[in-house]
């Protein structure tokens, strides 16, 4: 009896550790929460979403505390967060949200050192705020690639033209946009709700849009809502119908937010995730997850089979092209990390911007209009290029590490929901 008392006090206590804890957590966690907002007030790009507290935000933009404070503010912050690490035997979501919440404050302070001047090389910057460092590849590794493509394109001219004129029969023509992206849309909704569950009421809408440096844009609203936006400055080629909706979309970013919402901020009550700062560990994760995402959801010879029967028609193009099209654009694909070689280098001063439009020509087989576009960028977002396909190929090496190989199709959708739905990091991602 009395052993059955000491078991019952224990326990007792136990759980009102792990409750205080929890406690002081979401205390920890609303101060991170007030100084993203806070710091948003000097830097337009950095708050990409917040659906917490109405008044919080008020408060910050009422406040309007100088960069000397909020950076103060965060210093003690991750003192605190240091002094509440878990204990050793706690489970893995506290272990990781602690984890989280103390990178993701790292890179804010890392933002407010960058606003207030400091000047960090692309690799320090990308470390310090994505929580990864991008490999070096020499020119010649992309050149290699170049030589390749350069004998699979026909008629005369560079690469690059011949590339062009190549692409140039893939343009989804303006006035079919929109009925050729939703048909992408729903091919990329029901592929993703065969194997996730998602709360009832989630949607986005779509606009079309100009003038801006990006191609594609999901602005989260909270309430299991987003706003996406296409960029029409270029012209825009029938692959990227797929890849933006399931990018964009299912199971991209929209899932993304809608799990952490649902996942993490109603049930858990875990107030830090309504807050979304771009330029913080949680970008290389988002963006990894929604370029990996397209091959989740379209395995090579799925997605050859749902462009020739549903895509190309929608946008008026001949179905008989596209495996062509698709073995051109797979050894395009080998020069994307030539994009990170131009950013390094412009971020790093070695080149100017007409040098990095120049790299990126050359190496990346970008169009002198999409390099211009891609500088302008680079201006904004710095080593956040990294993201898109560093950040894909961790999350890729992650979820089939963990048994989610492309032949097994239920596992594969397995580990990335819970991917989308857990606090893990990019370090996270190579240890785990
Ligand atoms: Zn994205």
């Amino acid at each position: 009896m009395r052993r059955l008392l000491l078991v019952t006090t224990i326990l007792i206590a136990m759980t009102m550790v792990r409750a205080a804890e929890g406690d002081s957590m979401n205390a920890l966690a609303e101060r991170y929460v007030k100084l993203v907002l806070a710091l948003g007030q000097h830097d337009a790009d950095y708050v990409d979403a917040y659906y917490g507290p109405p008044e919080w935000r008020k408060e910050a933009e009422t406040a309007k505390r100088p960069l000397a404070q909020i950076d103060r503010e965060t210093a003690a912050l991750l003192q605190s967060l240091g002094a509440a690490a878990p204990a050793r035997g706690a489970d893995e979501m506290t272990r990781l949200r602690h984890t989280y919440l103390t990178k993701q404050t790292g890179a804010l302070r890392t933002r407010v050192a960058m606003l207030n001047g400091r000047k960090l090389t692309f690799d320090e910057e990308s470390r310090a705020l994505y929580d990864a460092v991008a490999p070096t590849n020499a020119a010649a590794v992309f050149e290699r690639a170049i030589q390749e493509l350069g004998r699979r394109l026909p008629g005369t001219g560079s690469v690059l033209e011949r590339y062009e004129a190549f692409r140039s029969r893939f343009v989804v023509p303006r006035d079919r946009l929109d009925a050729t992206f939703k048909a992408a849309i729903e091919g990329c909704r029901s592929r993703t709700l065969q194997h996730v569950t998602l709360p009832p009421g989630e949607s986005f809408t779509v606009e079309y849009v100009t003038n801006k440096s990006w191609s594609g844009y999901n602005w989260y609203q909270g309430q299991y809502k987003s706003l996406i936006q296409v960029n029409t400055d270029l012209p825009i080629y029938v692959d990227r119908a797929i890849d933006l909706a399931c990018h964009e979309g299912y199971p991209g970013h929209h899932v993304y937010n809608v799990l952490l919402e649902k996942n993490l901020v109603r049930d858990r009550g875990w107030v830090e995730f309504s807050v979304y700062p771009l330029f913080s560990p949680q970008s290389l994760i988002a963006e990894g997850t929604a370029n990996f995402g397209i091959d989740v959801a379209f395995p090579a010879d799925e997605r050859l089979a749902f462009e020739r029967r549903t895509i190309f028609p929608a946008a008026g193009l001949d179905p008989a092209g596209a495996a062509e099209y698709y073995e051109v654009l797979a050894l395009v694909d080998r020069l994307s990390y030539a994009g990170n070689e131009a950013a390094r280098q412009y971020v790093n001063g070695a080149i100017d911007a007409k040098g990095a439009a120049n790299w990126l020509e050359r190496y990346a087989l970008y169009s002198p209009p999409r390099a211009a576009q891609r500088v302008r960028f680079m201006d904004q977002y710095r080593s956040y290029v990294i993201n898109y396909n560093l950040g894909k190929d961790l999350v890729k090496r992650y979820v089939e590490s963990a048994g989610g190989a492309a032949s097994n199709a239920a596992r594969r959708w397995q580990v990335f929901e819970q991917l989308l739905s857990s606090p893990r990091l990019p370090s996270g991602l190579v240890g785990g």
